[in-house]
Formats: structure tokens, C-alpha cells, sequence
């Protein structure tokens, strides 16, 4: 079966590995600084707090930004669950914004027709989190506007999206965000194993990152209330967590950012090829915005109104011919946990259309040409039938 992502291992990312394992320090050395600033470099600046998931730099960004109970997050319903529970783990509420029929990604004027009515309810969102989904990055500047006429902070979850460029400036570069979160789980674009950054230019959020990522706890006199006792002192100031990336995951992961680039640009041939043999056929190839270069994490096709039956044929169709597809992402506010909230079938029509149509297409740097087309004949032959 050819998967629908691959991590991609070399020999030097090995070696990288095994010098940690060899050295002083498999956690709080040196890997984690040098890693967070080769993010920030490829971000064009500001600084990176690494974790051990996007899960944790998304749960911490939004604690960063004082957003707790009685506040409401947003987010779109076509992401992995993570971006919206971390709303919840803050005890804050969590509503969506529906998707743009073309990019997929939590649409702008949707927002403002929120916006405007919740500003008349009282109910307006605290953190808003658009996600750059497959890696095409959302409408931002839209979005930034709306941030500062209705004073909401913005996370982008760029989970999907590191390498990619929007209006030309790298995704993480946060002209339009407070803080930009990004995952090196093996299927995304670099790997760390589990890992994941949360990249921003505010130093003082950066610092409360970096605190609450370890328990909360300062050696920072400057911090403490008193005088430290001696060498030992440490003073625990905040309700932290251990959210810390170890040393082999960071050289892992510096060891792969030196590829960034090269992955991207292979991604984007691939799904270049992808839209020229899939042209003609029965189905809509992912549309491309002008402002944004996508970091061409996911391919996702989408079978026109095709029903829901034939929709489940096409994908198992797919998977019997050894095409290991894979949809992203049933609506968040579809799952059974996010029922209790209130949330029904029908409250996000574009997200729910989506769902019923699309299938994610296998797409990593070293897909093969010849598996490329076998893909691409095994998607002709389903879709025609
Ligand atoms: C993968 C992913 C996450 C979670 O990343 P982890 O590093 O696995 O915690 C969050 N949001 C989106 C959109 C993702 O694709």
C-alpha cells in the first residue's frame, strides 16, 4: 500500500541521533536552542519555544494569551481535534467558523458575520485559530484586519504548513498572528518523532511559553519574589506542565530543517503533476490562491456531489488497488464529544459539503514517479466507474 505521508529518514539524520544518545545531555542541552533557532531563521526572524507536540505549543499559546474561562476560542471544523481542544483545556468554549468553498481554510467573511453578531451578544472570541490546511495558508491579511477591529488574538495552526510563503514572507513569520504553531509528527512536512513549536516575535509571550513548557519553574532571580536560599534555588511561579522536546528529537529535527526547502519544493512538483493527470476527470483538483505558496502537505481531490455512498466506494475503491488514501478531516464539531456542546449536523454547511467529497491523496518527498501514476490510474478507474 503506498501511504498518504512517509517520513523521510537519512543517514545524516541518524548520525545526528546517535551523537545526542553518545553525549552529556539527551535532555536541556544544546539541540533544543540550536533547533528553535533554525525554525526562527527559516520564520525570518523572532523567537521559537519547541514541545514535545503542536498539541502542547497550541495548548500553551493559547494559555500565553490569558485565555481561560468565560472566553471563546474559534476555530474552522475541518482540522485535526487539537486545534480546538486546546480551547477547551484552558476551560474556555470553542466555536467554528465554516470553510471557503475554494481554499477550504476557515473563511474570512464567514468570520465577519460572526463577528458581527457576536459582538452583539457579548460573545465575542478571545484567540481565533485559523489553520493553513494541507499547507495553503489562510487569508491572513483578512483575518489580521478583523483581529484589530475586533481585538481577538490569532494562533495560526501552521501544522501542516512550515516551508510554505504567504504574500512572500514565510508562514511563522507572524505579521498577521500573535504566535504561529507548527508539528513535526512523522507525516507532516519535517519530522522530530512527536514534536512540535510554537514560533512568535513578542518576546514576553516566548518567555511564558518557555516557563510553562517546564512546570512553571525560574532559576531568574529577577522573577522570584525574594532573594534565591543559594545555587539550588528555583522558584515554581506559574501551574506549568513538562511539555519539553528532548535532545535527539531536536537533532533530529535540525538534521531535517536543513532539507525544509528541498521537501518543499518537491511537494510542490508532485502536486503539480497531480493536477495535470487528474485534469479532465470528474473530480476538483485543490485550488491554489494567488498569495500563497503551499507547503504541500496533504493533496486533497474532491469528488463533486458525488453522494455519500459513492464517496465511501471511491475511497475503500482506492485502498483495494493499494492507494493508501486517507481523509482530513471529519468536522470537528461532528464528533461526539463536541455534541455535548450543542453543536448538530447542518451548523457548518461548506465544512460538512466538504467531508462528503473529499479524499487526501498520497503525497511525500520520496513518492515515486512510477507510484505517482499508479495513483493517478487507480483514481481514473474509480472516479469513471
Ligand atoms: C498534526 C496536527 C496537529 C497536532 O500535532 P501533534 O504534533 O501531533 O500534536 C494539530 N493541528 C493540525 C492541523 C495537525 O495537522
Amino acid at each position: 500500500m503506498i501511504p498518504y505521508g512517509r517520513q523521510d529518514i537519512t543517514r545524516e539524520d541518524i548520525d545526528a541521533v546517535l551523537e545526542v544518545l553518545q553525549s552529556d545531555f539527551l535532555t536541556q542541552g544544546p539541540k533544543v536552542p540550536a533547533f528553535e533557532q533554525a525554525v526562527a531563521a527559516h520564520c525570518g526572524g523572532g523567537y521559537g519555544v519547541a514541545m514535545n507536540s503542536a498539541t502542547s505549543a497550541l495548548h500553551l499559546a493559547c494559555l500565553a494569551l490569558d485565555l481561560g474561562p468565560g472566553d471563546w476560542l474559534w476555530t474552522t471544523p475541518i482540522t485535526f481535534v487539537a486545534s480546538a481542544n486546546c480551547g477547551l483545556y484552558c476551560g474556555a468554549s470553542v466555536d467554528f467558523v465554516d470553510i471557503d468553498p475554494r481554499t477550504y481554510n476557515l473563511c474570512p467573511r464567514a468570520l465577519e458575520r460572526k463577528l458581527i453578531k457576536a459582538e452583539k451578544n457579548g460573545r465575542l472570541p478571545k484567540v481565533v485559530v485559523p489553520v493553513h490546511l494541507c499547507g495553503q495558508p489562510c487569508d491572513m491579511a483578512s483575518i489580521g484586519a478583523l483581529a484589530d477591529k475586533y481585538g481577538f488574538r490569532v494562533i495560526e495552526d501552521a501544522s501542516h504548513a512550515i516551508g510554505g510563503r504567504y504574500r512572500n514572507e514565510p508562514i511563522g513569520c507572524g505579521r498577521y498572528s500573535d504566535i504561529t504553531v507548527f508539528s513535526f509528527h512523522p507525516v507532516k512536512i519535517v519530522t522530530t518523532a512527536e514534536g512540535g513549536l510554537a514560533m512568535t516575535r513578542d518576546g514576553a509571550l516566548a518567555e511564558r511559553m518557555a516557563l510553562l513548557r517546564s512546570h512553571g519553574i525560574t532559576r531568574d532571580p529577577a522573577l522570584m519574589d525574594r532573594e534565591p536560599d543559594g545555587g539550588w534555588y528555583y522558584q515554581q511561579i506559574e501551574l506549568g506542565f513538562n511539555y519539553r522536546m528532548t535532545e535527539m528529537q531536536a537533532a533530529l529535527g535540525l538534521s531535517q530543517v536543513a532539507r525544509l526547502d528541498q521537501y518543499v519544493t518537491r511537494r510542490n512538483e508532485l502536486a503539480h503533476r497531480y493536477d495535470e493527470r487528474l485534469a479532465g476527470l470528474p473530480l476538483t483538483t485543490p485550488w491554489q490562491h494567488p498569495d500563497s505558496y503551499s507547503g504541500r502537505h496533504l493533496y486533497v481531490i474532491r469528488l463533486p456531489r458525488c453522494g455519500k455512498e459513492k464517496h465511501a466506494r471511491a475511497f475503500e475503491s482506492l485502498r483495494e488497488r493499494g492507494v493508501g488514501v486517507n481523509l482530513h478531516y471529519i468536522p470537528v464539531h461532528t464528533q461526539p464529544y463536541y455534541r455535548r456542546f450543542g453543536f448538530a449536523d447542518g451548523d457548518f454547511p461548506e465544512a460538512e459539503a466538504y467531508y462528503r467529497e473529499a479524499i487526501s491523496l498520497p503525497l511525500f518527498p520520496t513518492l515515486t514517479e512510477a507510484q505517482q501514476e499508479q495513483v493517478c490510474e487507480a483514481v481514473a478507474e474509480v472516479v469513471r466507474a
